[in-house]
C-alpha cells in the first residue's frame, strides 16, 4: 500500500509541475505576442480602431496575464500546502479531536469543508481586492465602491451557506448511507440540484445582487419582440440589469428555463450599442438556442459529472488516494468529506489538458451563433456591435494563437469578423 501511495504522490507532483510549466509558458507567450504587436493597429482594423484603444487593450491584457502568473504561483503553493505539506491533515485532525464527532459523523465532516472553504476564501481575498480595485480601476472598468464589494461578499457567503450547506450535507449522507453505488445516487441528486439552480438563478438569486427592470424603451422593445417572433421565440420577459453598478464591461444574456426564461440586457450594453446592434447581439444569443448549444452544454456537464462521480466512488475506497496526498484517513470517523475535498483539489490538474477541447467546441458554437445572427439581421450590425464590445471591454485584437487554443471560449475579433466575410477595415 505504501508503494502505491508514493506512486500517487509522484503522479500528482508531476501533474502539478507540468500544469504549472504549461500555464507559465502560455502566459509568457501571450504577454510577448501582445507586447510585440502593441505599436500598431492590425491592418484589418486600421480604419475602425484607434491606436490609443489598441494600446489600452494591449496593456490591459498584459497586466491581467502578469497578475495571473502571480495568482498561479500563489495557488500552486497553497495547493502543495494543503496536500503534501499536511494542511488538510492538520485541519482534519484538529476537527476530529475537537469533540464535534459527538454530534454524529456528519457534523465534523461539514465543519471540515466549511473551514476549508473559509480559509481558501480568505487567502483569495487579497487577489480579488487587487484585481477589482487596482487593475479594473486603473483601466476604468471598476464601478464598485468598497462598501458594495463588501456587501456582495457577505451576500455570496450567505447564499453559499443557505444553498451549499444542505446540498453538501445531502451528498455526504448519500456517500455514507447508500452503499457501493452511492456515486450514482449522488450524481442524480447533484444534477437535479444544478437544474434547480438554473431555474432559480434568474428569478431568485440574481435579483439579490442586481436590479432587473422590464425593458421600457418602447421602440427597442418592439424591435426585439419582432426579431424574437421572426426567429420563433416567445418573448417571456425582456429585462435591463444595472450592470453599471459594478463594472463598465457590457453584456447580454439569455437565461432560465420554461417560465423563468428571460432575456437580460446590461444597461451598459444598451448605452454603447445602437438599437440595430442590440438586435444583432440578441440574434446571436438566439442562435445559441436554435443550435441547442445550451442543451448540449448541459448534456456534456451531465456526462462529465457522471464520470467524475464514478471515479470518486473508486478513489474514495483507496487508501493511497489519501496518503499519497499527505492525508491520514480517519480510522474511526468517515472519510467521505476528505475524499470529496481531495478530489476537487486534484481533478483540475488532470482536466486542464482536455480544456482546449472544450474551448474549441465553444468557439465553434460562437461561429454558429454568429452565422445565425447574420442570417436573421443585417450582418454589418453584428460586425459593428462586436467591434464596439471588443473595444469597450479592451479585448486584445492580437492574442497569441496558442494561448487562444487553450483558453479562449470566444474566437478573437479578427477571426469572427473575417468569418463574416466583410472587409473589416471599412467602418460599418
Ligand atoms: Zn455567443
Amino acid at each position: 500500500m505504501a508503494d502505491y501511495s508514493l506512486v500517487f504522490t509522484l503522479v500528482f507532483s508531476s501533474a502539478l509541475v507540468l500544469v504549472l510549466l504549461t500555464k507559465f509558458y502560455l502566459a509568457s507567450r501571450q504577454i510577448r505576442h501582445v507586447a510585440r504587436h502593441r505599436d500598431q493597429v492590425p491592418a484589418a482594423f486600421a480604419g475602425t480602431i484607434s491606436l490609443a484603444s489598441h494600446q489600452k487593450a494591449a496593456d490591459y491584457t498584459i497586466t491581467k496575464a502578469r497578475f495571473g502568473l502571480l495568482e498561479l504561483a500563489f495557488g500552486t503553493a497553497v495547493l502543495v500546502g494543503w496536500t503534501l505539506l499536511g494542511g488538510i491533515d492538520l485541519l482534519n485532525q484538529a476537527l476530529m479531536n475537537s469533540g464535534l464527532a459527538a454530534y454524529g459523523s456528519l457534523v465534523p465532516q461539514l465543519a471540515l469543508l466549511a473551514a476549508f472553504g473559509l480559509i481558501s476564501g480568505l487567502l483569495d481575498l487579497p487577489f480579488t481586492l487587487y484585481s477589482t480595485f487596482r487593475i479594473e480601476e486603473r483601466f476604468g472598468f471598476n464601478k464598485m465602491t468598497f462598501k458594495l464589494w463588501l456587501g456582495d461578499l457577505v451576500k455570496s457567503l450567505l447564499v453559499g451557506l443557505v444553498i451549499g450547506l444542505p446540498i453538501v450535507a445531502l451528498i455526504l449522507w448519500i456517500m455514507g448511507s447508500t452503499g457501493a453505488w452511492w456515486w450514482l445516487w449522488a450524481w442524480g441528486v447533484w444534477m437535479g440540484f444544478n437544474l434547480l439552480v438554473l431555474v432559480l438563478y434568474p428569478t431568485v438569486i440574481a435579483p439579490l445582487f442586481n436590479k432587473f427592470q422590464p425593458l421600457e424603451d418602447e421602440s427597442l422593445k418592439a424591435r426585439v419582440t419582432a426579431l424574437m417572433q421572426r426567429c420563433g421565440f416567445a418573448a417571456k420577459g425582456l429585462f435591463v440589469m444595472d450592470g453599471s453598478k459594478r463594472s463598465a464591461h457590457a453584456n447580454a444574456y439569455f437565461t432560465g428555463f420554461g417560465a423563468s426564461k428571460r432575456v437580460v440586457f446590461f444597461d451598459t450594453l444598451l448605452k454603447q450599442l445602437s438599437p440595430a446592434e442590440v438586435d444583432a447581439v440578441l440574434a446571436h444569443e438566439l442562435g445559441h438556442f436554435k443550435h441547442k448549444h445550451i442543451i448540449k452544454r448541459i448534456a456534456a456537464m451531465f456526462a462529465m459529472s457522471l464520470a467524475g462521480f464514478a471515479l470518486l466512488g473508486w478513489l474514495s475506497t483507496q487508501v493511497w488516494f489519501y496518503t499519497g496526498l499527505g492525508v491520514r484517513p480517519n480510522m474511526t470517523g468517515s472519510n467521505d468529506a476528505l475524499a470529496l475535498l481531495l478530489f476537487l483539489l486534484v481533478v483540475p490538474l488532470f482536466s486542464f489538458f482536455i480544456s482546449p477541447l472544450f474551448a474549441l467546441l465553444s468557439r465553434k458554437h460562437e461561429f454558429e451563433a454568429d452565422a445565425y445572427a447574420i442570417a436573421q439581421t443585417d450582418g454589418r450590425d453584428l460586425q459593428s456591435a462586436l467591434l464596439k464590445l471588443y473595444q469597450d471591454n479592451a479585448s486584445t485584437l492580437t492574442p497569441d494563437p496558442v494561448y487562444v487554443k487553450f483558453y479562449y471560449s470566444h474566437p478573437p475579433a479578427s477571426e469572427r469578423l473575417s468569418r463574416m466575410g466583410a472587409p473589416t477595415g471599412t467602418p460599418a
